[in-house]
């Protein structure tokens, strides 16, 4: 599978779905994340906070990709939309992350409006919960059991924001996980809202074991006719 995963800044995508992101590459999934800005009206200058993506990126073995629009103005045109549809079509996503729409940084919310117009043909659609998010109603759950150590050491990458920035915190980002998982029927899970989760379970296109195992069809004519018994006594 080949995954895109966008963020408005520098650590909103480990936030939101970094648990997701190491259970994908576990498993071998291409991963590629997109950010659109480099946060540089945080606590931090720009250059700390690319060098702090770029090594995230690479614990976690994934693509970097920068969208090259301005901290706090993530534009709502098409500009938008066009950069996210390019890292689409380069990463032959078919699954794409990206931040919950109802959100009180505008920055979110533009990424969420562009990501959800440039995935339109997409099959699979997940939003995540920033600390910012204002309203978020999960439907999907993924089991990270084993993974929030992970985590955490990808979030430790963002030095800048888990020392400076209170909505970076270590200890809550443990905590949701454990909710998140109670709430999911798991020891700890991510949870998403989706536009789109299409559940492929191999029924388009049987492999060749599958047809192998299948009972032949009965033709039509040699099909039992059904017997219908009517009890004696409404027999006329
Ligand atoms: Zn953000």
């Amino acid at each position: 599978m080949r995954v895109l995963a966008v963020g408005a800044h520098p650590d909103d995508i480990e936030l939101g779905c970094g648990g997701a992101l190491l259970a994908h590459r576990a498993r071998g999934d291409e991963v590629t994340l997109l950010v659109m800005t480099t946060g540089e009206q945080g606590p931090q200058d720009a250059r700390s906070r690319i060098g702090e993506q770029e090594d995230a990126a690479e614990l976690l073995g994934a693509t970097l990709r920068w969208g090259g629009f301005g901290d706090c103005a993530v534009p709502t045109d098409r500009s938008a939309v066009t950069v996210v549809q390019d890292a689409i079509d380069a990463s032959g996503a078919d699954l794409v992350y990206t931040h919950a729409p109802l959100d009180t940084h505008q920055d979110h919310r533009a990424t969420a409006a562009a990501v959800r117009a440039a995935a339109r043909r997409a099959r699979r659609v997940l939003l995540y919960e920033s600390p910012t998010t204002t309203d978020f109603s999960p439907v999907v759950y993924i089991d990270v059991a084993t993974l929030v150590e992970a985590k955490l050491d990808l979030l430790r990458a963002h030095m800048s924001q888990v020392l400076k920035n209170g909505l970076v915190d270590l200890e809550a980002v443990e905590a949701q996980a454990r909710y998140h998982g109670f709430r999911g029927r798991l020891r700890n899970a991510e949870a998403f809202e989706s536009d789109r989760f299409v559940w492929d379970l191999g029924g388009s296109e049987p492999t060749a074991a599958a047809v192998a195992a299948a009972p032949a069809a009965v033709p039509v004519a040699a099909a039992p006719l059904a017997t219908v018994v009517v009890p004696r006594s409404r027999r006329p």
